[in-house]
């Protein structure tokens, strides 16, 4: 094999459905329409999310309550229909020599009348359920024995299907036959897509076997190996996509170059307002690194809620103006955007640096001006929302796009605002206060380089986190008017979730009510997602001054509102919430140096998640250990903003579980970066060949798309 020239890639999987033996015009078309299977290639990638155990026959005189299913072969005796109407039944009676077994179907009755044989060898299998002294399966799945399932000792895989294709008879059991007959012509043309030394390495079966068993494994040993080989594959494919990413950008992506710190250091000298913390100042080093080197920077900056982003976001902007160039901040909604505009405005006033603020409902006016002086150079930072991706917003020379809580934005809008300088691309850095699993990190931010923020800045006192029944309301208050008594003030949350919007505002107004008739004398404060803006703005300015003791809100407050004298956190129906939710929320809390408490108010009877929600809350504040049990329960796909995050499309790995094997899978990306980042090397072909394959899929789907 030449290096030069990778083979041409073989045509045979992109052959359409219905040319497969068994499959035809009609039920391609069911493919198409409800599983979007139009080629060989689709439905051989179309993997069963689970397997029924075939191996073994089971004697009727066997059978128990507790299994799952049973599968016996015998001979059918007879059958009769009883019952009028939705009623009508028919009983068939199969027995293996062992005992009598009952059939029982309500639905097709017609059609069994007609085609059941009597006297004739059979395999039934489905769950068993006693009736009387006799056990019956409803609706089991019956065959005549074959030459094939005669013998059993298979697995029998079973796959994502869709109502209308169990109407048509298009149930896992036909998907398997045609997947076999495809399988059957298929040998030849399924390549290697990982480097021989790799599959030798860490011992994987080939690409060949590992399809053939995901589908129809020989045994449980092989199912296991198949599965490990193709989600490595998977993660190592994902790993090798953003790896190359990162070090495309490190290599050819040039960047300003940031040198000049005069304002920086103005700044550190004159108008610091705390000594940083260690974390604080290693962040800046990485970013101040990145920011001299000539190459754009792409840095996330972790770091768990009240741990102080905000000051570093300010000082890389300083290093942007220190050298002609503007910084933007983007934030995900209004509340946030003007937040970080109130903090980030002290700090520019004290050096007379030029901020503005752009949302959706920055007024027309202000707005033209805005768009002037950020064209002409004046304005040096612009804070807000994503109204700052609008093609009207044209900066003079944009260096710096601070991006906070990212999980909120999408791709696509990520890279609109690098194109707003049309000679360089800003540099970037990416804030979230959401701690991410590792595992979770490595694909949703794999192409970027991290920094953390790992301590929280000096006299924080630790939140104590308490359980408390709705029946305790009572002392609840209690413990509130004490707090409020020591002049603090208090947060008290509603879940507002958009499917059931009008109960939760009644449940919102409803507990606004009985704080109003516990608290007559406390100026309260409400908040939630329908009010006007103004308003909104209206009642936070007062908590913000002090003027209301009780913020009573759903969760338009989550992310990023500091108060710091707000020392209790009071949530209603705690188990509607997910447990990052939950600690973004007592995150609002702790800000200050007073100890603070955050208190999960449910009802007696929750589910067994929800325990588990609540004691890891009670039992640690650290975002890292929360994340990681969130991951657990809730699996990877509902982890916030993976959805559309676009880089997590997998198929077989699960990130929850297959930590072990990502992290094998990207070293290995790693290794092959070092030594031959163009892949020229012989043994590294089928990276190329496999790569080349992927991007020609993803430019048809960008067609059709
Ligand atoms: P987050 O990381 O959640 O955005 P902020 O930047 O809002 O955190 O900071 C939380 C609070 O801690 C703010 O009141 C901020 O002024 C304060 N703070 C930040 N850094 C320090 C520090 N090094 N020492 C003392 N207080 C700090
Ligand atoms: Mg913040």
């Amino acid at each position: 094999m030449s290096n030069d020239s990778p083979p041409v890639r073989n045509q045979f999987f992109d052959t359409r459905i219905e040319f497969l033996k068994g499959v035809g015009a009609q039920k391609a078309a069911l493919l198409n329409q409800e599983l979007g299977i139009f080629t060989f290639g689709d439905l051989i990638q179309h993997y069963p999310y689970r397997h029924e155990d075939r191996t073994i026959f089971h004697r009727i005189s066997d059978i128990t309550e507790q299994m799952p299913a049973a599968q016996i072969r015998g001979r059918l005796r007879e059958w009769s229909i009883t019952g009028e109407g939705h009623k009508k039944r028919l009983i068939a009676y199969f027995t293996d020599g062992t005992g009598i077994l009952e059939l029982v179907w309500f639905q097709s009755i017609a059609w069994f009348e007609k085609n059941l044989r009597p006297n004739t060898e059979y395999i039934v299998y489905g769950k068993p359920v006693a009736f009387g002294s006799r056990w019956s399966i409803t609706h089991p799945e019956i065959d005549l024995i074959t030459a094939e399932n005669a013998q059993g000792g298979y697995f029998q895989p079973v796959y994502s299907l869709t109502e209308k294709l169990r109407r048509k008879f298009v149930d896992s059991k036909a998907i398997s036959k045609m997947v076999k007959n495809l399988l059957e012509i298929s040998r030849a043309h399924i390549h290697e897509t990982l480097p021989a030394n790799l599959v030798q390495k860490y011992r994987m079966v080939s690409k060949a076997d590992a399809v053939w068993n995901f589908h129809l494994p020989q045994s449980q040993a092989w199912l296991h190996q198949a599965q490990r080989r193709l989600k490595f594959e998977e993660l190592f494919y994902n790993q090798f996509r953003l790896l190359k990413n990162k070090l495309l950008h490190k290599t050819e992506f040039p960047g300003l170059v940031f040198n000049n710190t005069a304002l920086v250091k103005e700044f550190y000298a004159n108008h610091l307002p705390f000594n940083l913390t260690g974390s604080q100042v290693k962040v800046l080093q990485e970013i101040h690194d990145d920011l001299k080197k000539g190459k754009q920077m792409n840095r996330l900056l972790h770091g768990d809620v009240g741990s102080g982003k905000t000051i570093v976001a300010f000082i890389t902007m300083l290093f942007a103006l220190d050298n002609n160039a503007q910084a933007c901040l983007m934030a995900p909604t209004e509340i946030l955007a003007d937040q970080h505009y109130q903090g980030l405005k002290k700090f520019a006033d004290s050096l007379g640096i030029n901020i503005g603020k752009l949302t959706g409902s920055t007024k027309k006016k202000e707005r033209d001006i805005i768009h002037k002086e950020l064209l002409d150079g004046s304005m040096q930072i612009i804070v807000g929302t994503h109204a700052l991706i609008e093609d009207i917003v044209q900066f003079q020379n944009l260096g710096l796009c601070i991006i906070d809580e990212q999980h909120r934005f999408g791709v696509a809008q990520r890279s609109k605002l690098w194109a707003k300088n049309a000679r360089i691309n800003p540099h970037i850095l990416v804030m979230t206060a959401t701690p991410i699993p590792r595992t979770l990190a490595m694909t949703l931010y794999g192409d970027l380089d991290i920094s953390a923020i790992t301590e929280l800045p000096a006299g924080r006192k630790p939140i104590k986190t308490v359980h408390r029944y709705d029946a305790h309301r009572l002392s609840v208050f209690g413990f509130l008017k004490e707090e409020i008594a020591k002049g603090r003030q208090i947060y008290m949350v509603y879940p507002l979730i958009e499917e059931s919007e009008k109960m939760d505002l009644k449940d919102l107004m409803d507990g606004f009510e009985s704080v109003s008739r516990a608290f007559p004398d406390v100026p309260l404060s409400i908040l939630h997602g329908k009010m006007k803006s103004k308003d909104k703005d209206f009642e936070m300015q007062r908590f913000v001054r002090a003027e209301t003791k009780i913020m009573v809100a759903t969760t338009v407050i989550e992310v990023g509102v500091n108060v710091p004298n707000a020392s209790v956190m009071v949530i209603e129906n705690a188990e509607r919430f997910g447990l990052s939710q939950l600690h973004q929320l007592r995150g609002r809390v702790g800000r200050g140096a007073e100890q603070s408490y955050c208190i999960l108010m449910t009802d007696y009877k929750i589910s067994k998640d929800t325990r588990l929600r609540i004691e890891t809350m009670c039992r640690t504040n650290d975002g890292f250990e929360i994340a990681e049990v969130d991951l657990q329960l809730r699996g990877p796909g509902d982890i916030t903003g993976t959805q559309q995050s676009g880089l997590m499309d997998l198929l077989i790995a699960n990130l929850a579980q297959d930590g072990e094997i990502l992290k094998v899978a990207r070293q290995s990306v790693e290794a092959i970066l070092n030594s031959d980042p163009d892949l020229d090397q012989t043994e590294n072909l089928p990276i190329k060949v496999h790569l080349s394959k992927i991007k020609k899929e993803q430019t048809n789907w960008s067609r059709i798309g």
